[in-house]
């Protein structure tokens, strides 16, 4: 089954926004192993449309549109599909029910605008949309299905997921399990190294590595007739992967860092606080991600100038003075002082050079240190060379210092890299 992904909707093709659906999409088609040959956008124009929709009929098997399903006169997928596949569109009752109960849920009448959403190609499936009012649907014709799905993200992922792919799976008569590993402190390349029997010996499951920032994830990807199958091809090569190289796993699947960071804190039953510079709170950001959080994470401080980090953190005027605010010794300082200011039992430091400006041939743009305090221990900090531009720095920082946080929660040796 070749699949071809639509992205309808103007804003797209004025770079308004960024169609990160077609991405996801993509993403979702690999995973089950359907081949994706063409991504089109298209504007909101019927003509336009209407020429794609017929292209991308003559050349896939599975078209899947997103965005353009709305009650507005500039909505128009449902139309052109239905004039495309010649499926009338009329009007569903188990669709009206539907947008009208959101309405009422909402206290507001129903308009005959909103009502447009409920007429559908004749013949086609409904996607119900629990996070919003325009239902998607699945239309079976010629030997082709088209799917079609409103464009906000939030609305769009839950249908594919709870309403497209076991439509998909029950159609292809197997079923397809992912496993994710998540690793830490290694990079792609040394991993795939460590990897590199498993990897080349793959067929059924794929083992395919993802780059992140400053993680790496290994999927493992089972196709089988049951999920219990697909389950036991996957865990013979999670082992392997695992005695490869699983000191440097940190979570699966849906586990992100912060997650784990917060889980070995509260069952160590530790205390944290923060002294962010370059971050700007951007470390505090991703701790409070995690509900529950106030359990383990105190609170930090933003010490961007130099007085706040005298004032506040106690560092010594002679240490920046002799050192600077981006070195190790201040570091040092900012994270003892936060734990100190605090009473936590670890306190982490990000201090560094986000750039643009700022940067010399000494201290770089990129340069960052890394602080880590620990009660009963010496305050340690660490030097590290980030690459990219500011953003691309300043969430390094942050990741960095969750790894580092994670090593050492794990008595695992921290080494930058
Ligand atoms: P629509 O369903 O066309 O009315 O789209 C409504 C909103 O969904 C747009 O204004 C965007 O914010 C979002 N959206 C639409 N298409 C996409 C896409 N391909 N990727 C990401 N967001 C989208
Ligand atoms: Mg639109």
């Amino acid at each position: 089954m070749r699949a071809e992904i639509l992205s309808i909707g103007t804003e797209l093709l004025l770079g308004q926004i960024t169609d990160t659906n077609a991405v996801y999409l993509s993403q979702r088609l690999a995973e089950l192993g359907i081949p994706l040959f063409f991504r089109d956008t298209v504007g909101d124009n019927h003509q336009r449309l209407r020429d794609t929709l017929r292209l991308a009929k003559s050349r896939a098997e599975l078209i899947i549109c997103t965005g353009g399903l709305g009650p507005t006169q500039d909505d128009i997928t449902a139309e052109d599909i239905a004039a495309v596949f010649d499926a009338p569109l009329e009007m569903r009752e188990d669709a009206r029910v539907v947008v009208e109960a959101f309405f009422r849920a909402r206290g507001r009448e129903v308009t005959e605008k909103q009502l447009k959403q409920a007429m559908l190609p004749k013949g086609a499936i409904v996607l119900p949309n629990p996070n919003g009012t325009a239902p998607g649907f699945i239309l079976e014709k010629d030997g082709v299905i088209a799917v079609a799905m409103p464009g906000p993200p939030h609305e769009m992922e839950p249908m594919w997921r709870d309403g497209v792919t076991p439509y998909l799976r029950a159609r292809s008569g197997y079923t397809i399990v992912s496993r994710t590993l998540r690793f830490c402190g290694i990079g792609e390349a040394a991993l795939e190294t460590l990897l590199e029997d498993v990897i080349n010996a793959q067929t059924n499951p794929t083992v395919a590595p993802y780059a992140k920032l400053a993680e790496v994830h290994i999927r493992v990807t089972a196709r089988a007739s049951s999920k219990d199958e697909a389950a036991a091809l996957i865990t013979p090569v999670e082992a392997a992967i695992r005695e490869r190289a699983g000191q440097y796993v940190y979570g699966t699947d849906e586990q992100t860092l912060e997650e784990v960071v917060g889980l070995l804190m509260r069952e160590r039953g530790l205390t944290l606080a923060v002294a962010e510079s370059c971050t700007g709170g951007g470390l505090g950001a991703r701790l409070t991600n995690i509900p529950g959080s106030s359990d383990y994470f105190l609170g930090g401080v933003i010490s961007y100038s130099n007085e706040l980090k005298m004032t506040l953190l106690g560092v010594p005027k002679a240490t920046l003075v002799a050192h600077g605010a981006v070195s190790e010794p201040t570091a040092r300082a900012m994270a003892a002082g936060v734990t100190a200011a605090t009473g936590a039992d670890v306190g982490v430091s990000i201090t560094g050079i986000a750039g643009p400006g700022g940067g010399t041939a000494e201290k770089p743009v990129g340069l960052v240190y890394i602080g880590l305090a620990q009660k009963g221990q010496e305050p340690r900090a660490y030097r590290y060379t980030m690459f990219g531009n500011r953003t691309a720095i300043r969430q390094r920082a942050a990741q960095e210092a969750l790894v580092m946080l994670h090593h050492a929660l794990t008595g695992q040796e921290v080494s930058p890299w």
